[in-house]
């Protein structure tokens, strides 16, 4: 397949029906209703740390059950369901949006929307099965109403749960999408747009803050520069150095399908 038509596979147009059957992570409960590869950079401004965690869960199940009844903040008040997770609990890759839209407050997972049918082709053009290759989270569990950006204390309420789930998934790559995941984990003064596509290490982990695709949805042009060719730049070098970390054993396949 040549570049250009690998881009095309994910030069969608959402489809307007959101993904609400998607399973959940492996080995999850039942959502609770309503209630620098090559240019590996060292960034010394990582300033997150998980040391922060106030509070440690022996394991996810135990923190999906804490968080699901977590009132902490004021998105409990207005919250259908606490959206904890989706994909493989074993995975190597750990991605972590903003927060949850409308679709994912009503099914309970996280990136069911047009913005995550979108990050899910993003994976596939490369090849990734996003059931069993990534794991996705929010940096806040709940939504906010009208779906705006969450405040300081909201993330920061939100954040040991977030701590802990990297550290129980223990993953090798974690990609940051949008600068609210960025905020989170790297550092408040980063621009997503100067350091997407690199490589970031941060907790003996590697990181890569790319564009949310909810930009992505916002800017469709696909000519080189535009954010949908640097997105398409950034998931080639992700996949290559998936392959790198985990051996050749684990080259996955081209996606035929598209
Ligand atoms: N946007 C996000 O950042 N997360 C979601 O789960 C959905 C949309």
């Amino acid at each position: 397949m040549t570049d250009k038509e690998q881009m095309n596979l994910f030069a969608l147009t959402p489809s307007e029906e959101p993904l609400i059957e998607l399973p959940q992570a492996e080995g999850a409960p039942e959502a609770l209703p309503l209630k620098k590869t090559s240019r590996l950079t060292k960034n010394t401004a990582a300033v997150a740390s998980i040391g922060q965690v106030s509070e440690q869960f022996p394991n996810l199940d135990v923190l999906r059950e804490v968080a699901c009844n977590c009132q902490k903040c004021p998105l409990a008040a207005t919250r259908t369901n606490v959206v904890i997770e989706r994909g493989d609990r074993n995975a190597k890759i750990l991605i972590i949006g903003e927060a949850p839209g409308e679709q994912e407050d009503l099914s309970g997972l996280p990136f069911v929307g047009k913005s995550g049918q979108l990050l899910d082709k993003i994976l596939q053009s490369v090849g990734f099965d996003t059931a069993k290759d990534v794991y996705i989270c929010n940096t806040v569990k709940c939504r906010p109403p009208n779906n705006r950006v969450p405040t300081p204390v909201e993330t920061t309420t939100c954040k040991p749960y977030l701590l802990e789930q990297i550290r129980l998934i223990d993953p090798k790559i974690i990609l940051l999408t949008g600068a609210t995941s960025l905020k989170s984990i790297l550092a408040e003064k980063l621009s997503i747009t100067k350091v997407r596509g690199q490589w970031y290490e941060w907790e003996g982990r590697l990181v890569m803050p790319i564009f949310h695709p909810s930009y992505l949805l916002r800017n469709q042009s696909r000519e080189q520069g535009s954010p949908k060719w640097l997105t398409w730049q950034d998931v080639k070098a992700i996949k290559a150095k998936y392959l790198e970390i985990m051996g050749a054993d684990s080259v996955i396949a081209d996606d035929e399908e598209f």
